[in-house]
């Protein structure tokens, strides 16, 4: 009786903001230590440099580019070279190409050949399958490259600012929303409500203008109407009577990811005129505070990713199949093991939050399926018309990880005991790493709200 139902805009107490906070309080230690402190989930493969955009010439959208950086900040020249969008976006740490077949012939002692470091433990990170599923969200990693990818620590790679925006951001935004939503009348974004009072771009956002900008009445009525304390946002604008749930989900998904890419860059902005990496509570407000439907979004998708780790728990543990993390070192396995079941417990210790039961059954629901996993599999395919490294990583990534949790969702049934997905290394971290991201998100937005509420009653 609990579960958030999917057709829910308003959703019934069990699943109010603060009963996903205080969730988020028991989940977020246990998976900040499985994401930050084992070699497994720190590690990443993926194809970064060796995709083409497929939908369109992608070399104006290069944060590299001048007329990129320049829509981006005020004045790039102005910008002292280290803080400017192309420098911001790249890369950093040690990083090792997948060794492909050949290679894995010629040194299966140590394939990477240290190159991610002395102390990760290879046998936890290095992955040999590449095989693809008819079940996947996403496009595989290997499809039309040649290169198998290559992996990345995301410890040293924080999702944050980076500057990227302008043209290139918003031509893969514009087409993730208009060109993947089933049907472009049935997805008005606030753009289309007619509420977007974003600054244009991060240069812009000072807290006191952006107010004024969105016109004070309006944000301190919306926050009236919709105190994140109390149940979820009612009435966003998307509750089209004759819109199906399934796309009202679809829509919700992209809309929570992007929600929660705003609150990390947000959260871990910099200023360019102290050079200090700091919370940017104008940027807060204009992306996210004057549109709650946006909020919500990011809480719902929080609840939907509970409910898909919850679910793959007992298969990751050793009573049921088992699940190898560190091939061949059986220690690091086992600890690895250890820090997924802190997790997958939590996630479970409360009734099930999201019914996805209730998907692909009535009406034109069944029909649906195979539509929504192919616009979700051309959502992943437009990471590569990112122009940003950094952006890219954590944009494929996310991707990637909804993509698994609507797998392990929707794919696999739930009879007793539940029929056993099984996940590729890259679909596990994945996972657990955008699950880790909305833990972030649901605590900056936390503490935001607690710095505007400081603010107005200062006013
Ligand atoms: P944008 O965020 O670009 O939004 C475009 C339009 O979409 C808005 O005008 C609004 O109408 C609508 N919109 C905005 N948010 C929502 C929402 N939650 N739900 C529904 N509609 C919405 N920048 C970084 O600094 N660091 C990153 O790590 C990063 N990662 C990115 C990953 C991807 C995949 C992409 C496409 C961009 C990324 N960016 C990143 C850029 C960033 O997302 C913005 O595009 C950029 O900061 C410009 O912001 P904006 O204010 O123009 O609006």
């Amino acid at each position: 009786a609990c579960a958030i139902s999917p057709k829910a805009i308003v959703n019934d107490a069990c699943a109010s903001y603060s009963t996903l906070e205080r969730l988020n309080c028991n989940v977020k230690p246990a998976l900040d230590e499985l994401t930050q402190t084992t070699d497994f989930f720190s590690h990443y493969r993926v194809n970064l440099f060796h995709k083409k955009c497929p939908f369109w010439n992608d070399e104006n959208g290069m944060c590299g580019n001048i007329a990129c950086a320049v829509e981006t900040l005020d004045n790039e020249e102005d910008i002292p070279p280290v803080w400017r969008a192309s420098e911001l976006g790249k890369l950093e740490g040690p990083h090792a190409r997948h060794p492909g077949k050949s290679m894995q012939k010629q040194q299966p002692e140590r394939p990477l050949q240290g190159r991610l470091g002395e102390n990760v433990g290879e046998s936890c990170v290095v992955e040999y399958d590449d095989e693809c599923d008819d079940r996947d969200y996403c496009v595989p990693e290997d499809e039309s490259a040649s290169s198998k990818g290559d992996y990345v620590s995301l410890v040293r790679n924080p999702e944050r600012f980076t500057g990227y925006a302008g043209d290139g951001a918003k031509q893969v935004w514009d087409a993730i929303y208009r060109e993947n939503c089933f049907q472009r009348s049935s997805f008005p974004h606030s753009a289309a409500l007619g509420k977007d009072t974003s600054a244009k771009g991060p240069a812009a956002m000072d807290f006191k203008a952006v107010i004024e900008a969105a016109g004070r009445q309006q944000v301190l009525e919306e926050q009236r109407q919709h105190n994140p304390l109390t149940p979820f946002v009612a009435k966003t604008g998307l509750e089209h009577e004759d819109e199906c749930l399934e796309k009202r989900v679809f829509y919700r998904v992209i809309s929570g990811m992007h929600a929660s890419i705003s609150t990390h860059l947000c959260w871990d902005f910099l200023n360019q005129t102290t050079g200090q990496w700091q919370p940017n509570v104008g940027c807060y407000v204009s992306r996210l505070h004057t549109f709650p439907d946006r909020i919500s979004n990011l809480y719902f998708n929080y609840a939907l990713l509970t409910r898909a780790i919850a679910k793959l728990g007992p298969h990751l543990s050793k009573h049921h199949q088992g699940y190898t993390f560190c091939l061949g070192d059986s220690d690091q396995d086992a600890a690895t093991r250890a820090k997924v079941m802190a997790v997958t417990d939590r996630a479970a210790s409360v009734p099930q939050i999201f019914d996805e039961n209730l998907m692909f059954k009535n009406g034109e629901g069944p029909s649906l399926k195979e539509d929504f996993r192919n616009r979700f599999r051309n959502v992943s395919r437009l990471m590569d018309c990112v122009g940003c490294d950094k952006c890219r990583l954590w944009g494929k990534l996310q991707t990637a990880g909804y993509g698994t949790a609507l797998k392990v969702l929707f794919e696999f049934d739930n009879n007793d005991p539940p029929e056993v997905p099984f996940l590729k290394r890259t679909e596990l971290v994945a996972l657990f790493n955008t699950y880790a991201r909305l833990s972030s998100s649901l605590i900056a937005v936390q503490k935001f709200r607690g710095m505007v509420e400081q603010i107005e009653s200062a006013y």
